[in-house]
C-alpha cells in the first residue's frame, strides 16, 4: 500500500497549513486577520453560563436550529437560507464534494484566498485563477470571459478580498452572478468592516451564493461559518453537510454572542476606526504604499525585500504576513490592524527598520 499513489492526484499538489509557533507572551499578532480586541469579563462569564448547560454526553442539535435562528436575525435572512460550516473553510470543502468531479473548473480572482486553490486540488477540481487589474479591482471584462470559457462548476469571490483588503464593485457581482454557467460564492468574511454586503441582492440571481463566517468579528476559535442561498439549495447542499459538524459548545457560545450584537458591533466600529489610525500613520512613513481598505487588514508594498521587514519586525516582537511572491503581490506585507498598543509598535517597528535601525 502507498498512500501517494492511492491518493487523488491533487494531494500531491498542496502542502499541510503550517503556522509558526507564535505563542511566546508579548507577540502583537498582526498575522491572522482575528479581531485584535477580545471579549469583556462579563461576556467570557456569560459564555461559561452558556457552556455548563451543555449536556456533553449528547451529540449536538443536528440541525442547528437555534443557531441558524440567531444569524438570520443578523442578517436579516430565514433560517432556512443558512447552512452552516464549521468555519467556513468546510463550506468551500463541502460545495467541492458537492459539485465536484475531475475536470470540473472552479474559478476565484488571483490574488486572493490561497484555501480555493488548496481545497479545489484537494477535492479533484481544477482550480483556475483569473488576474485582478494591477490596481487589485475586478477585472469584470476578463472574469466574465473565464466564465464563458471555462464554465467553472463553482466561482469563489471574496468581497472584500484577502490579501489585497478591497472590496469589489457590487453590480459587478451582481452581473458575473446572473452571467456565471455554475454556482458564484461572494465570501464576505469581511464584509461587516466594509459596510457592504450582496446579501440583500440574494434572490436575484438563483446561483448567487453568499458565505460569511463569525471568525473575522471576534470568535474565530468557535469555528463558526455560514453560507446564505436559496432555500431549495441550501436544503439540496445539506445532503453532504457532515452529521453534527458544529460541536455543542461552539453553538452555546455563539448562540450567546449573537444575543448582544451591539457588543459586536461596538468592537467592529473600534477596529475601523484603528484601521484609519493605523493607516495613516503608515503613509507618513513616506516609504510605503498602503493600499485602501475595507476589511480589519492592510496590505503593504514596500520597495525593501519583504523578508527583511518581516524578520525585522519578529525581532521587535510584532508578527506580520508576509504574502511578497513575484508578480502582483511583489514586496507585499499583509497587516491584520490590532489596539492602538500593538499598532504603535509596528509603526515604530518599521520606522527603526526602514533607517537601517
Ligand atoms: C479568513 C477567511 C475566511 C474564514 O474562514 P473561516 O473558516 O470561517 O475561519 C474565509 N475567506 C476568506 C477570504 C478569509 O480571508
Amino acid at each position: 500500500m502507498n498512500i501517494v499513489d492511492l491518493s487523488r492526484p491533487g494531494l500531491s499538489q498542496v502542502s499541510a497549513l503550517r503556522l509558526p509557533d507564535y505563542r511566546r507572551a508579548g507577540l502583537a499578532r498582526l498575522d491572522c486577520n482575528e479581531l485584535c480586541l477580545p471579549p469583556s469579563d462579563d461576556e467570557l462569564a456569560t459564555y461559561r453560563e452558556a457552556m455548563t448547560r451543555v449536556p456533553l454526553h449528547r451529540y449536538p442539535d443536528v440541525s442547528g436550529e437555534p443557531l441558524r435562528r440567531a444569524l438570520a436575525r443578523r442578517w436579516n435572512v430565514e433560517p432556512t437560507e443558512i447552512l452552516l460550516g464549521n468555519g467556513s473553510v468546510e463550506l468551500i470543502a463541502l460545495l467541492m464534494l458537492a459539485l465536484g468531479g475531475e475536470r470540473r473548473a472552479v474559478v476565484y480572482p488571483d490574488p486572493s484566498f490561497p484555501q480555493y486553490e488548496v481545497i479545489a486540488r484537494t477535492h479533484g477540481l481544477e482550480p483556475i485563477a483569473v488576474p485582478l487589474a494591477p490596481d487589485f479591482a475586478l477585472d469584470e471584462a476578463r472574469y466574465a470571459d473565464a466564465l464563458d470559457d471555462q464554465r467553472p462548476v463553482l466561482s469563489l469571490i471574496a468581497s472584500p478580498n484577502n490579501p489585497t483588503a478591497n472590496r469589489f464593485d457590487p453590480d459587478a457581482l451582481s452581473r458575473l452572478a446572473a452571467r456565471a454557467p455554475g454556482a458564484i460564492v461572494i465570501d464576505e468574511a469581511y464584509a461587516d468592516f466594509s459596510g457592504q454586503s450582496l446579501l440583500s441582492r440574494r434572490g436575484g440571481a438563483p446561483a448567487l451564493l453568499i458565505l460569511r463566517t463569525l471568525s473575522k468579528i471576534g470568535l474565530a476559535g468557535l469555528r463558526i461559518g455560514a453560507l446564505v442561498g436559496p432555500p431549495d439549495t441550501i436544503a439540496w447542499l445539506d445532503r453532504a453537510r457532515l452529521p453534527w459538524n458544529i460541536n455543542a459548545l461552539s453553538m452555546a457560545v455563539a448562540c450567546a454572542a449573537l444575543e448582544h450584537p451591539e457588543r459586536i458591533e461596538a468592537r467592529v466600529a473600534e477596529v475601523v476606526r484603528l484601521r484609519t489610525a493605523l493607516m495613516a500613520d503608515l503613509v507618513a512613513l513616506g516609504e510605503l504604499c498602503v493600499y485602501p481598505s475595507d476589511a480589519n487588514f492592510v496590505l503593504v508594498r514596500s520597495g525593501r525585500p519583504a523578508r527583511e521587514l518581516e524578520v525585522g519586525l519578529l525581532e521587535r516582537g510584532v508578527v506580520i504576513k508576509n504574502v511578497s511572491r513575484p508578480g502582483a503581490l511583489e514586496g507585499c506585507l499583509r497587516i491584520t490592524v490590532g489596539t492602538a498598543e500593538e499598532n504603535g509598535r509596528l509603526v515604530e517597528g518599521i520606522r527603526g527598520i526602514l533607517r537601517g535601525g
